[in-house]
Parts: C-alpha cells; sequence; structure tokens
C-alpha cells in the first residue's frame, strides 16, 4: 500500500501535478526565502497553487520581529488542523524567524501538525524531507537534491517566469550587530556574506527569465564582504552586477549609518543603473534612546550622513525606519526624535511600535513601560507628520517626467515606480510590463502618483 503511494506520488511529481502553497509573512528578506523555496521545490517538479486546500505542500514562512507577526503566523496554522485531519499526507512545513537556527523542541511539542521545520533561508530540511519520502533511490535523490539547491540557479515558480519584473538576492545572512531590541541575530544567526560569483549567477538567472530589477538583501547590506577576506564590497558589487545586460536596475537595502562609505555612495552617484534610493533606518532621534538601542551612532551623526548623502547623490530619496515607545523613552525623547524627522524631511518612514522579543538585551533587562496608548499617540504623531512631509515631496513631482519601470497591473492600471521608489500608476492598452518609460506626472498624493506616457 505504501509502496503504491510513493509510486503514486512519485508520477504525480513528475507530472507536475503535485501542488504547493508557500504562505509568507514580513520584511523582503522573508519573501526572497520564499523565492527559495518555491525555487527549489518547483525544481522538484511541484508547481504552484494560490488555493490552500489544493497543495499538497504548504510552507509557512513566519516573522518574529513583532508580536503582530508571530500571532498571525500562529492564526494561520491553527486554520491548517481541518486539511491536516481531511488529508493526513499533506505536508506543513514552518520556517523562517519562528523557528530560528537551532533546534526547537518546543515548538516540535506545540505544533505536531507541522512535519518540517526549517530555520531562515533554508530550504533544505523540507526538500530533503520531500525527497527521502517520495524518491528511495538514492541516486536520483542526490541529483535532486543539487539541482534543487543549487545556488546561483534560482528558479522563478511558473507563474512569475517572464512576469516577474522585479526580484531580491540576499547577499548578507544574518547579522551579528546585536541591536538591543532585534530579535534577528538569534533567529538568523551571525552575518555571512554570500560569495560574489553566487550573486552573479543568480543575478543573470532571474535575468535571463525576464526580471528586470534586482534589490540585494541584507540586515546591514553596506556591510557586505567585510566579514570574508578578498570578497569585493557593495560599491564594487553593484559594478560587477551593473555589467549584466539586460538588468535596467539594481537597488540595495537595508543600510546602517555606521557602515555607508563614500565610496557607497558615489557609486550610486554616478551609476545609472543603481538607483538613487537609500533605506537607512535612523530607529531614534535622540542620543540616549539611541544608547539604549546600542545603535552606535548619535542623532547628530545620522543628520550629519542625512546632508552628505543629498550632497553626494542629487535628486536621492531617502527612507529611515523609526521604533517609538523603546523602554524608558519620554515624552521629550520622543519628541527629539518628532523634531529630527521633521527637520530632515524624508521620503518615506517605516514607523513600529517597540515590542519586546524574547531574548533580546531589552526584553531581558528593560521594562516596556510606555503604555500602549501613549506607543499609539506617538505613532500616531508621526505618521502625521510623515504624510505632510511626503505630500510635500512628491508635490514637487507634478508636471515632471520621469522613467518609470512597469512591475504590473492594479486595479486596471499600470504600476510601476520611479527611480527614488515612488509609486506611480498609468492607464495604458498598452502591455507595458517589464518597460521602462518616460511618465509625464499629472496628480500627486502621499502614497502614489498618477501619470500619462510621455
Ligand atoms: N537591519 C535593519 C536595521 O538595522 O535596522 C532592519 C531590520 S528589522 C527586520 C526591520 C525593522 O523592524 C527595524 O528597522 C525596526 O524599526 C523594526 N523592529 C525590529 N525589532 C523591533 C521590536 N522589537 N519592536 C518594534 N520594532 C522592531
Amino acid at each position: 500500500m505504501e509502496c503504491f503511494g510513493i509510486i503514486q506520488r512519485v508520477f504525480l511529481v513528475i507530472i507536475g501535478a503535485m501542488k504547493y502553497h508557500i504562505w509568507t509573512e514580513g520584511c523582503q528578506m522573508n519573501e526572497a526565502d520564499s523565492d527559495r523555496v518555491a525555487s527549489a521545490l518547483e525544481h522538484l517538479g511541484y508547481s504552484y497553487s494560490p488555493v490552500i486546500e489544493e497543495a499538497d505542500v504548504i510552507v509557512l514562512n513566519t516573522c518574529v520581529v513583532r508580536q503582530s507577526a508571530e500571532e498571525k503566523a500562529i492564526g494561520r496554522l491553527t486554520t491548517l488542523y481541518p486539511v491536516k485531519r481531511s488529508r493526513p499526507e499533506v505536508v506543513i512545513n514552518m520556517m523562517g524567524c519562528m523557528v530560528g537556527i537551532k533546534e526547537n523542541n518546543p515548538l516540535r511539542k506545540r505544533y505536531p501538525l507541522v512535519d518540517v521545520f526549517s530555520p531562515p533561508s533554508d530550504p533544505s530540511p523540507l526538500i530533503e524531507f520531500l525527497i527521502q519520502r517520495d524518491i528511495h533511490d538514492e541516486e536520483v535523490a542526490a541529483t535532486a537534491r543539487r539541482y534543487a539547491l543549487m545556488d546561483g540557479d534560482i528558479k522563478l515558480p511558473d507563474f512569475q517566469s517572464g512576469k516577474q519584473v522585479s526580484g531580491f538576492i540576499p547577499i548578507v545572512y544574518g547579522c551579528s550587530h546585536a541591536c538591543a531590541y532585534c530579535i534577528i541575530p538569534y533567529r538568523r544567526g551571525i552575518e555571512r556574506s554570500r560569495p560574489p560569483e553566487e550573486i552573479l549567477k543568480e543575478a543573470e538567472s532571474l535575468v535571463s527569465q525576464g526580471v528586470k530589477e534586482i534589490t540585494l538583501l541584507g540586515q546591514i547590506v553596506d556591510r557586505y564582504g567585510k566579514d570574508e577576506p578578498g570578497f569585493p564590497t557593495l560599491d564594487k558589487l553593484l559594478n560587477q552586477l551593473s555589467k549584466i545586460d539586460g538588468l535596467e536596475r539594481i537597488r540595495f537595502l537595508t543600510s546602517h549609518p555606521n557602515w555607508m562609505t563614500d565610496a557607497l555612495l558615489d557609486e550610486v552617484a554616478s551609476n545609472p543603473k543603481v538607483m538613487p534610493h537609500i533605506e537607512i533606518p535612523n530607529q531614534a532621534g535622540d542620543d540616549k534612546v539611541l544608547e539604549n538601542m546600542r545603535r552606535g551612532y548619535t542623532a547628530d551623526q545620522y543628520r550629519k550622513l542625512v546632508h552628505k548623502i543629498r550632497e553626494r547623490i542629487p535628486g536621492v530619496s531617502i527612507a529611515t525606519d523609526i521604533i517609538v515607545g523603546f523602554p524608558g523613552e519620554t515624552e521629550e525623547q520622543f519628541q527629539n526624535t518628532y523634531d529630527l524627522l521633521a527637520e530632515l524631511r524624508l521620503d518615506m518612514a517605516h514607523l513600529a511600535r517597540y515590542s519586546p522579543r524574547t531574548g533580546t538585551l531589552s526584553e531581558r533587562t528593560m521594562p516596556d513601560d510606555v503604555a500602549d496608548e501613549e506607543k499609539w499617540r506617538r505613532f500616531r504623531a508621526l505618521e502625521k507628520l510623515q504624510m505632510e512631509v511626503v505630500t510635500e515631496i512628491h508635490a514637487r513631482y507634478l508636471g515632471q517626467t520621469v522613467p518609470i519601470l512597469f512591475e504590473g497591473i492594479e486595479k486596471k492600471r499600470w504600476m510601476g515606480r520611479t527611480p527614488t521608489n515612488k509609486l506611480v500608476f498609468v492607464s495604458s492598452e498598452e502591455d507595458l510590463l517589464g518597460k521602462v518609460l518616460p511618465v509625464h506626472i499629472t496628480w500627486t498624493g502621499p502614497w502614489s502618483m498618477l501619470g500619462e506616457l510621455a
């Protein structure tokens, strides 16, 4: 009986009838990890299904950066109990930061419906499980494993191939900075840069499948290569990548104020393929809070860096991350953050209310003493300020003609981005997918702009 089951499954994999579904929570790094799992599964012969009930393999890619993300993942897992009850052969894989990099017995005990747990960025436990289960012939298994995991040969899921304009490539895994509030180093391990040849091969592979824009990812992306003697620095890697024919645009995130070099800024300024957009989290505008967060710079150093970026890269857009309600943050300290944002007038602020993450320095040693309503009040104050700032910045685009890379259709209009990463919508009957075209901006708002092909 079991033998028949195996043969039937192998046959279904061969004819591409076995399906997978991936649910992703969290940051771009998790999205990139999900793409890699999808790639590995496609190499094994599985095809994507948007319908969870049709899937033979269900991957939950989890995030724990904030409490709400963790709750969402648990909620999603709970909905899978009836699926597993009616079809016990369905493989449920939990991966990502909730699992972490160490053996996680408590999770195994708490969620027995999960068949495979995988650490962040590592599809191999799932692939091993499927290979062991479905294919007994060791030679076939070894070949499948090699192809499924071969770095630099990423295969986009069939439903995305030729349709995905923008792709992510993780270039630095993990993080060794250990900001007081951040769980990433505990879950994704120490900083590891990927070999440049592997990155270049992966970029070429994505471009050959229709991708026009690549975003390089790392928790502190500008530390690329610093952990491996002989690896190029980020500016040199960007330069090498820009030589790939067919690749139109390159972006990178996230930067840390202490690691941004002049060479990197000069590469962005002088290389037309590297987009003038810098994501550089500030987290707070108060020196004491920054010290408590273990960020390693002062508000004034951040201010001077923003001025330098603007001087060296004319027309650049700058995005930041801010956490409000960090332990001990007083009204006055929050006001310093507010004032710095009001002064610097950045293009985007990703705002978060502090949530203690188990095991981090702040969770262990600093009481979470800012009330939830107060965190919300500070969050909304920054949200309102930022909306005014962004409305004003966007208004400067009115009447300008800007090159837009079109990524797809949303609500019956073509959606694309400016080099500075602003969303622009255009109505057109033409197929604009993957094209970079000049667009005349006719309306601007805080979240997006409208335009016409010039
Ligand atoms: N590596 C980047 C850095 O150096 O800031 C960003 C990493 S993190 C995945 C993305 C953002 O989540 C952070 O910039 C921070 O604003 C927010 N974040 C991280 N831990 C948090 C926590 N415990 N509570 C609230 N927000 C948090």
